[in-house]
């Protein structure tokens, strides 16, 4: 890849000026949620920057032996640095090791450059051997770092490099390169940008997956067992092949989704051409809901997940069955007593 996403251009073009000024300094920090690109964002630019015959658009021009060799993943100037196998975080001597790395010449006489991701996950020893490179820069170095969650980076560092934020795009921009990549239906597209947390790289993934059928298994499970058609044990039976935690996510979005339209507030976490959503088809399903109820459901739902995520114990039939039990005492018309004890009963 040469070329950010489209969502990026606004931020692409504000590192350009920077490039194209000789203003790009020593750090940079790419942030944002993740399944927006910020790496591929960063390997862009560092492309752009050691690139040998860059085009007008600011482009790598993908036949220099610069970008060969960005290519075959072995350019002698540019270093990644990521937690290594097995280990959770990154560590000081890999920080360290940057020293050396910066020492050497540039290969090519461009620059040297590193790109750290996660750098939330750097650990605090490493974060100050950061700092110490970000105090005296290298002449030709620069440093990229790609965070999820940049609030967890020190704050010496973040004063200290320049920032773009990467997850705040055009999200019809998104849907159009997503139909693009991977052509579906709209209502598939939709499910998918739902799942997917309105992540573009998140919701093709899902599409990639088939998640995307999944989710609509489970949507008309959750309206049939919401109307009484089919109880907790045959749901939990028709989806055995689905993770415990993918139906939970469904359950939890259907539920946000199913809340907020009952509010007449669809529209704000829908995408713009969402008019065939099937949210419709669980609404006029389900018209007997009030919204506390689905809001409870959606609190026991967390509930269960945190314990999916938690405990490597329990087995997975046992937590869908629960999930499916959950939504039909939720779901179920209140006899003799108020719906909301049924949902704590259950818990
Ligand atoms: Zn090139």
């Amino acid at each position: 890849m040469n070329r950010a996403f489209p969502w990026h251009a606004a931020q692409w073009d504000q590192w350009c000026r920077a490039f194209r000024r000789a203003r790009l300094g020593h750090g940079w920090i790419f942030s944002g949620r993740a399944g927006f690109g910020k790496f591929e964002f960063a390997r862009a630019c560092a492309e752009t920057v050691l690139c040998e015959s860059i085009k007008a658009d600011a482009l790598a021009c993908g036949q220099c032996r610069s970008c060969q060799l960005l290519r075959a993943g072995n350019h002698p100037d540019l270093r990644l640095v990521v937690p290594l196998e097995d280990a959770i975080s990154i560590g000081i001597d890999q920080i360290r090791e940057l020293g050396e790395f910066f020492s050497l010449t540039a290969h090519y006489g461009r620059a040297k450059i590193v790109i750290i991701r996660p750098a939330e996950l750097m650990q605090h020893a490493a974060a100050n051997a950061l700092l110490k490179i970000l105090e005296e820069p290298p002449a030709l170095g620069l440093l990229i770092l790609v965070a999820d969650a940049i609030d967890r980076l020190p704050p010496t560092i973040r004063s200290r490099c320049q920032r773009l934020r990467l997850d705040a795009i055009d999200t019809s921009l998104a849907r159009e390169w997503l139909a693009r990549e991977v052509p579906s239906e709209p209502a598939q597209l939709d499910a998918a940008f739902a799942l997917g947390n309105r992540a573009p790289l998140a919701a093709q993934a899902a599409i990639d997956a088939d998640i995307t059928q999944s989710a609509s298994r489970i949507e008309q499970l959750m309206i049939t067992v919401g109307s009484g058609r089919k109880h907790a044990v045959q749901a939990a039976q028709a989806v055995h092949d689905v993770a415990p935690t993918l139906l939970a996510d469904c359950m939890l979005n259907q539920a946000h989704r199913f809340a907020l339209a009952q509010l007449g507030l669809a529209g704000l976490s829908e995408p713009q051409s969402s008019q065939s959503a099937p949210v419709e088809s669980l609404i006029s399903a389900l018209n007997h809901l009030h919204s506390w109820q689905v809001l409870a459901f959606a609190a026991r739902v967390l509930e269960v997940k945190t314990l999916i995520v938690s405990s490597a114990n329990t087995r997975d039939a046992d937590l869908l069955d629960q999930l499916w039990r959950t939504w039909m005492l939720a779901t179920r018309p209140a006899a003799g007593g108020h719906p909301r004890s049924q949902v704590q009963e259950n818990s």
